[in-house]
């Protein structure tokens, strides 16, 4: 038995994780950390030094919390001696990643970066379909609307909070898991509010392998339902990962898929690493977004208000 405290008692947390723990008899969930939020019948303490402190047994954490505190949470953890699952995002930065990746490495303790997206049966089918074709182009619309799927949460529109790409870094995580070959960021155009400190649009060109032309029509501020699709055009075919990656489509076909179960997946995976005392950080599609805001020219919009 795994005993897990949760760190950040958010949306994501209350969605998610709290189900997927209590779904799966290799975790109890035995604290909880967070500025204002807290669960029925679990101990719950205001932030993570309390609850590492607490006369409590815990063996690892989840970290749901926004991106910004996540990587000193994630060493406070790791110096206590516990096992750590970041949320996406990993941290704020590919240095805070590495630091942590040494953290644990010296710890001896297993540190799980998770990419929700990447945990679909479609996804996996997808990556299978796509292994030993040629890619010719492929193209990403992922646009939604903040003001529904992050209602209030300012922090996602401030420096260091990642704007459009903290839901377009699940499209580049899907990328980076489905597609052959590497993929590198040449361009990028950032739209930035003037209030606000991370871009709520942007276009970005990559390159896949070299030259395969990849396109990212990505938006936080989308009129209309929501574009979650991925389109990969191929020697033998058109792949189109639709809706987030849950609905795989060959050739204006759909393909049947088993059901669904991220989360579950996910928490399966920590546990293996943590009986494995192995870690699973890939922070390839940190990596896409940190060269789009290196490379990006950035323009100003009118102020934002949710
Ligand atoms: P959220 O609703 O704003 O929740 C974040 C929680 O973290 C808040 O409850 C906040 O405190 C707590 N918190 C902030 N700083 C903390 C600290 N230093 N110590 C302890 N708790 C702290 O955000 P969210 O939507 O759940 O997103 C959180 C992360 O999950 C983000 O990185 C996001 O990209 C990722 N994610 C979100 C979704 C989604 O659909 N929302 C999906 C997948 C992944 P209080 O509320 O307690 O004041």
């Amino acid at each position: 038995m795994i005993r897990l405290g949760l760190v950040g008692v958010g949306k994501i947390a209350r969605d998610q994780h709290i189900p997927a723990i209590r779904n799966d008899p290799r975790f109890a969930l035995v604290a909880t950390a967070s500025l204002h939020g807290s669960i029925d019948a679990v101990p719950a303490f205001d932030d993570i030094d309390a609850m590492l402190t607490a006369d409590r047994a815990i063996d690892a954490v989840c970290l749901c919390t926004p991106p910004g505190v996540r990587a000193q949470l994630a060493r406070r953890a790791l110096a206590a001696g516990l096992h750590v699952m970041l949320e996406k995002p990993p941290a704020a930065s590919l240095s805070q990643v590495d630091a942590l990746m040494v953290a644990a490495r010296r710890a001896g303790r297993s540190l799980m970066a998770t990419w929700h997206s990447r945990e679909t049966a479609a996804a996996d089918a997808a990556r299978a379909w796509l292994t030993g074709r040629r890619i010719v182009s492929a193209q990403v619309i992922w646009r939604e609307d903040v003001r529904q799927w992050h209602p209030g949460q300012d922090w996602l529109l401030a420096a260091g909070g990642f704007g459009v790409f903290d839901p377009a870094i699940n499209a580049f995580s899907l990328l980076t898991r489905i597609l052959p070959g590497a993929l590198e960021v040449v361009a990028a155009d950032l739209a930035v509010p003037v209030n606000r400190g991370a871009p709520t649009e942007a276009r970005v060109a990559m390159l896949h392998d070299g030259h395969a032309a990849v396109t990212c029509d990505l938006s936080i501020v989308h009129a209309g339902p929501p574009q979650w699709d991925i389109v990969v055009e191929t020697d033998a075919g058109r792949l189109v990962l639709g809706t987030g990656g849950h609905r795989l489509t060959i050739d204006d076909h759909p393909q049947t898929t088993d059901a669904d179960g991220e989360y579950a997946r996910i928490y399966a995976r920590f546990a293996a690493l943590i009986d494995a005392r192995a870690s699973d950080v890939d922070a390839r599609p940190l990596m896409l977004v940190a060269d789009a805001m290196l490379l990006g020219q950035t323009r100003a919009l009118p102020a934002f208000e949710f």
